[in-house]
């Protein structure tokens, strides 16, 4: 008899990655148990924009996503910046769909889960993984050590996920540590009630000025956005790169609310309408956590690194590296323990690497760039009076291209991104 914390996969988190390889693996037959500290609903801080990278992969799914369930369109980019105002559409692709979404975390985490649940994942809520089980012959990971209402549980399988979100916590304790020479950033976010509940673009803000005690203003490298959640509130924060000499030194809170401060009064993002805490987290970019397979671990979303770094979008990544993991993962255990298994293993990281590795490359090089606020100024200020240049931000930017039998901004990037040597 198999105990109920043995599976054939542990996916430790059930944040967008691990509920996404959980879907997966069950759909391939096997017997995943999902593990989560937290239980459901819950909170996860985010600005809960779903680009059409992520809707996607809800559609891959089977994941409905109908108006009447608490889901809102949106129809591409409002980018405010050099005095200017203007309004993308999202690319018209075979690859991607035309739309986007808006979806609380509250209840996207859950539905996602759910979904999980419905194609045969095992989940483990209130469950702390506080490390790994080694193998003292192999020092491979061969289960994680949890804690639970009930007192400390031993779960077993012969691979685990680490799909824990940003901290990264299981792989730190194998000695997988954050790596400095990828882009970070910091994000904020606050909930108002708002009559711009129901916008139906994304919009950004390029223009963030952090004023030093001083007086001196600098241009941070990033964006504040205004999401419409479509219940009444909207979404609204910023985010930050580490590649500005200010990071570090800013106070993230302050600088929402002095850009908050100068919006329209009737948008009502002011202390009496805001909904909640300013809440804030980091976001790991350009695989800032590698390798992304050791010794029976794989690590998917948050926990390696994947968000964007040219956006920050981290959601449509987790679900994507969710995924990937999970289909090496049902071809490694159909072959014995073993060298077989072990190669189909290492596929993993060549795969993510094939996937992103030159597009996070130039994301790099970006994220530096625009740390030099001259550079964010020329951008912000030449960028926006050209709309083709813009259409072509847009579609680098959200990485929305045909890479065959695309137009010739398709093409471009495609080629850049394939001349950028990989991560
Ligand atoms: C302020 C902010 C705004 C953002 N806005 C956007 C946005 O608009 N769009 C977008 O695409 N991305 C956005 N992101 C990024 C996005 O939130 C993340 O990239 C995404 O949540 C990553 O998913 P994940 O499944 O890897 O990790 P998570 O969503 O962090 O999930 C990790 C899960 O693991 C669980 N866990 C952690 N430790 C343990 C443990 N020891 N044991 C068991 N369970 C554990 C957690 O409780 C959680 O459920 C934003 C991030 C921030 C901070």
């Amino acid at each position: 008899m198999v105990a109920e914390q043995d599976a054939d996969v542990l996916v430790v988190g059930a944040g967008p990655a691990g509920a996404t390889a959980a879907y997966y693996l069950a759909q391939a037959g096997l017997d995943v148990l999902v593990l989560e500290k937290t239980s459901f609903p819950r909170e996860k801080v985010c600005g809960d924009g779903l680009t059409p990278r992520a809707v996607h992969s809800l559609v891959a799914m089977g994941v409905p996503t109908e108006e009447k369930d608490g889901w809102i369109r949106n129809k591409g980019l409002r980018v405010i910046g050099g005095g200017r105002t203007l309004e993308l559409p999202w690319p018209d692709l075979a690859s991607w769909p035309d739309y986007g979404l808006v979806r609380p975390r509250l209840d996207f985490d859950e539905t996602l889960i759910r979904h999980a649940e419905k194609a045969g994942a095992r989940l483990r809520e209130r469950t702390t993984v506080t490390g790994p089980v080694l193998d003292e012959r192999t020092d491979r990971v061969v289960g994680v050590e949890a804690r639970t209402p009930a007192g400390p549980v031993t779960f077993r399988a012969p691979l685990v996920l680490a799909a824990d979100g940003v901290s990264g916590r299981l792989a730190l304790s194998l000695g997988i540590a954050k790596r400095d020479d990828r882009p970070m950033g910091v994000a904020v976010r606050r909930y108002y009630t708002s009559p711009r509940t129901a916008d139906d673009f994304l919009e950004s803000w390029l223009e963030l000025w952090d004023v030093k005690p001083d007086g001196s203003r600098i241009l941070m490298p990033g964006y504040g956005w205004i999401f419409g959640v479509g219940d009444g509130t909207s979404n609204v924060g910023l985010g930050i790169l580490n590649s500005s000499t200010a990071y570090g030194s800013t106070d993230y809170r302050s600088l929402l609310s002095s850009w908050l401060g100068g919006l329209p009064e009737e948008w009502q993002f002011t202390e009496e309408h805001a909904v909640g805490p300013v809440r804030g987290g980091g976001l790991p970019m350009g695989f800032n956590r590698t390798p992304h397979y050791s010794r029976g671990l794989l690590l998917a979303g948050d926990s390696a690194g994947a968000v964007n770094p040219f956006n920050g979008e981290g959601i449509a990544y987790a679900m994507e590296t969710g995924k990937l993991a999970a289909e090496h993962v049902a071809q490694a255990l159909a072959r014995p323990a073993g060298p077989g298994r072990e190669r189909a293993l290492a596929a993993y990281p060549m795969a993510l690497k094939a996937e992103y590795g030159g597009y996070y490359r130039l994301g790099g090089i970006f994220v530096k760039l625009i740390g030099n606020p001259h550079i964010m100024k020329l951008a912000t200020q030449h960028g926006l009076p050209r709309p083709l240049l813009m259409k072509f931000v847009l579609k680098l930017m959200a990485n929305l291209t045909d890479p065959r039998g695309g137009d010739a901004l398709d093409r471009v990037i495609t080629a850049m991104t394939r001349l950028a040597p990989a991560v």
